[in-house]
């Protein structure tokens, strides 16, 4: 068994190092702090017993773990990341344990009034009587996703620890900057050598997830015509009028706030402008390929449509791909999500699949060649002073890594 005492020890002593990554930066770790952890970690991926432990000039870390069978074994990953969301400051995290949760109201923090509270995050129920690692109200916890990173040492400890295990060469790696959607940039997926990989960075209890938005980002700019108003009739173009016939030419049934599940949306979520010049911004967003590039063609229609009805070119539409649903490379290679899923059922945790609303680094690490399925790490409510985790839950995310590296070994594969 692993130890809970051992598990929440380490996890504290990850979430305490501020790690808030910075999207306005142009370096790689975004923030010098993210450097802090890094280098703990690499030591610790060391004294723990880890193979080849590297981290290049941007904070990457890899470690390997070798097989401890005759037979061959395809080579699998685990990776995580250690930045935390700027949404919401990481300083000075104050982690809150609370054993045995009776299944009511948790108070976060005296003096400012700040409640967890199962009536409005209903989750909290199915823990109770486990314990809950939470933050004192003022900062996230970080759960988001150095769960991930206690797991995936711990579960990498756990099989130095218990040579019985049978596994193949298992590869670790911690990235910088995931929050700011550039964990998987400058990872060298050839360097790492995994046939295939997870990232642990989930959210509940037997979450498994190998379905993502298809993504892009649309940016349109209006142009109109200033006249003085007493004047303007019959020259005057006011770029405001036309960006909102753009907008309501666009379903406004297909919108974040009306969609769930696989129903794609538009989402406009920056508008500025005056008569002159208005700038819209959108994102598109679809889990099907041909409702994503639909979408797409949706938006140009409409630009064309409108630049033809005012007679010259008002509208300019600008479309940018962001990223794709990992589903295409990862189907051909199902077993790696069956092997997940008998691993969580072997351990009786019910996996449970669904497709995710948005991206993940592992999408992109799946176009880049290294198929990569993602794993629950534990915890709720990210990017915000409500997240907790389940020390009960970074437990069996530990014990779901080590029977997925089991049961590789298992496998027939040829
Ligand atoms: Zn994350």
């Amino acid at each position: 068994m692993i130890s809970k005492e051992h598990i929440i020890n380490r996890f504290i002593s990850y979430v305490t190092i501020d790690t808030e990554s910075d999207p306005n930066s142009k370096t790689t770790p975004s923030t010098e702090k993210q450097w802090n952890l890094a280098k703990k970690l690499a030591e610790e991926l060391k004294s723990i017993g880890m193979e080849d432990v590297s981290i290049d000039e941007h904070a990457y870390i890899m470690a390997t773990l070798p097989s401890n069978v005759e037979h061959d074994v395809p080579t699998i990953g685990f990776i995580a990341h250690f930045d935390t969301s700027p949404d919401f400051t990481g300083a000075n995290v104050k982690p809150q344990i609370h054993e045995n949760y009776l299944g009511g109201d948790i108070l976060l923090n005296k003096e400012e009034h700040i409640v967890l509270s199962p009536d409005y995050f209903e989750d909290l129920r199915q823990y109770t009587g486990q314990t809950l690692i939470t933050t004192d109200g003022t900062t996230l916890l970080g759960a988001d996703d150095k769960a991930g990173i206690c797991e995936i040492v711990s579960a990498m400890e756990y099989l130095i620890n218990h040579p019985d295990i049978q596994h193949g060469k298992i590869k670790v790696g911690f990235t910088p900057d995931e929050e700011i959607g550039r964990g998987a940039h400058k990872f060298d997926v050839e360097k790492f050598a995994a046939d295939w990989a997870y990232t642990m960075d989930g959210s509940q209890i037997g979450e498994l997830e190998y379905e993502n938005f298809n993504a892009a980002s649309a940016v349109i700019k209006i142009k109109g015509k200033i006249v003085h108003p007493g004047y303007a009739k019959g020259k005057m173009i006011n770029s405001m009028y036309i960006a909102t016939e753009f907008i309501n030419s666009l379903p406004r049934m297909e919108t974040p706030e009306h969609t769930d599940g696989y129903q794609g949306f538009f989402h406009l979520h920056d508008m500025r402008g005056d008569v002159e010049q208005t700038e819209l911004q959108y994102i598109i967003r679809d889990h099907d390929k041909g409702h994503f590039e639909a979408r797409k063609e949706v938006m140009k229609k409409l630009t064309a449509e409108l630049n033809s009805q005012y007679g010259r070119e008002v509208i300019t539409t600008e479309i940018k791909d962001q990223y794709y649903n990992m589903k295409e490379k990862i189907e051909p290679v199902m077993h790696i999500v069956d092997i997940a899923e008998e691993a969580m059922e072997a351990i009786g945790i019910t996996p449970i699949i669904k497709a995710i609303r948005g991206g993940t680094d592992g999408s992109q690490l799946s176009y880049m060649g290294l198929p990569c399925p993602n794993i629950f790490a534990g915890g709720h409510n990210f990017h915000g002073r409500y997240e907790y985790v389940p020390v009960e839950s970074m437990i069996k995310a530990t014990e779901v890594i080590c029977k997925i590296a089991e049961l590789t070994a298992k496998k027939d594969f040829i």
